[in-house]
């Protein structure tokens, strides 16, 4: 039995049945035997990949973008720039690359990057050596000053936040727990046998539209960092780029889903061994962070905003005078990220920034 199933199992002995944020966070998160601490899952031969590791545009285009804010609110001499979930660093050096192209934007950047996994704490470094510039870990955003302008993003962190789960049932809102099944030895969700106070966080929209068997997601720790990120653009300025797979949500549905070596995997098999994810709730998480005091950019698509950044002309530029092998391996990449097929539409693009500074680029309304 591994260590983390021994865990849940004696956990589940003196707490009874957990929340299945309980569970998801304790597989991704345990220090010990939790998913992230222990590896670095991403690329080819870990369980997923991501868009910065599809392709250095994305990178680029996310730093002249970046660029491009801290030149409309007035090139602030002072910038924290922070990544919560850098996986392997590789966001943070390709952006950090393109954003020397703006005079005095790397002079005035100080780094901040927010990670728990010691392994990819350690990727990063490597990845992030001969940058030049001064870099600081935190293990939470708290951690890190709210004193200075800043500019925060984040890809493919939200997806791991913990999530709770409801059904509908023909008595009313039930919520779906994770208990361990001793005589088949697995977990599996058994329904709460009466109402519970949680229930009350399904937002208003689609508390009383389901029908039985229907099951609805919310996803507190995810609210909360959303609305945490809001606070700190509301009061120091600067904006905040979120993107994720998901929809513009409320919405029902399960979207709990578990991913190993590429595939789609069961949840429940092995504790700690695979990626375990939900869709994120873009219309929700917009809500808390206007919550938080930030403005609100309308929401786009990575396939709109990347196109409005002008992932074309790089792709173009990338495959001038270069063999055919290399123009269509950046033609593949582009498309990966763009085509609607793809990553296009399913990835959606949530910006902050502090109100009555100039809109964002690539999203004003
Ligand atoms: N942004 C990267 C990695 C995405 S994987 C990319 O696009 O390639 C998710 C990342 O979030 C990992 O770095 C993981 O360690 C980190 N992470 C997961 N839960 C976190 C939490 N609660 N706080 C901060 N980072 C977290």
């Amino acid at each position: 039995m591994s260590a983390l199933t021994d865990h849940l199992i004696r956990r589940m002995a003196v707490e009874g049945p957990l929340t299945l944020a309980d569970y998801m966070g304790d597989c991704l998160s345990h220090p010990d035997f939790g998913y992230y601490p222990t590896r670095d899952p991403i690329g080819a031969q870990g369980d997923f990949t991501t868009s910065p590791e599809i392709s250095q545009m994305f990178g680029e285009l996310i730093g002249l973008w970046l660029a491009e804010v801290w030149r409309l609110n007035g090139e602030p001499k002072k910038t924290r720039l922070i990544e919560i979930g850098p996986g392997r660093g590789v966001l943070m050096r390709d952006l950090l690359r393109a954003a020397r192209m703006m005079p005095g934007f790397p002079d005035a950047l100080s780094i901040h990057l927010v990670e728990t996994s010691p392994v990819l704490r350690n990727k990063q470094q490597q990845t992030l050596e001969g940058t030049n510039h001064s870099i600081t870990w935190h293990d939470r955003l708290s951690d890190i000053p709210d004193d200075g302008f800043t500019l925060l993003v984040t890809n493919e962190l939200f997806d791991a936040l913990p999530i709770r789960q409801f059904q509908m049932t023909s008595e009313g809102w039930r919520e779906r727990l994770v208990i361990h099944n001793p005589a088949e030895d697995n977990f599996g969700f058994v329904l709460a046998p009466g109402p519970g106070p949680a229930e009350t966080l399904i937002p208003k929209a689609i508390r009383s539209k389901a029908k039985p068997g229907e099951v609805s997601e919310i996803a507190p720790m995810g609210w909360a960092m959303a609305r945490n990120i809001a606070e700190r653009i509301a009061t120091s300025g600067g904006a905040a780029l979120i993107i994720d797979y998901g929809y513009d949500g409320p919405a029902l549905g399960d979207t709990f889903q578990a991913l190993r070596a590429h595939e789609f995997a069961d949840p429940f098999a092995d504790p700690g061994e695979a990626d375990l994810t939900a869709h994120v709730d873009f219309g929700s998480l917009a809500q808390a962070a206007a919550g938080g005091g930030a403005a609100v950019a309308p929401m786009s698509t990575q396939r709109d905003f990347l196109q409005a950044l002008g992932i074309e002309m790089r792709a173009a530029s990338l495959m001038h005078q270069k063999p055919e092998e290399q123009k269509k391996a950046v033609a593949a990449q582009r498309d990966r990220l763009i085509d609607p097929d793809e990553m296009g539409t399913l990835f959606k693009v949530l910006a902050l920034h502090q109100p009555g500074a100039p809109p964002l680029p690539g999203l004003e309304r």
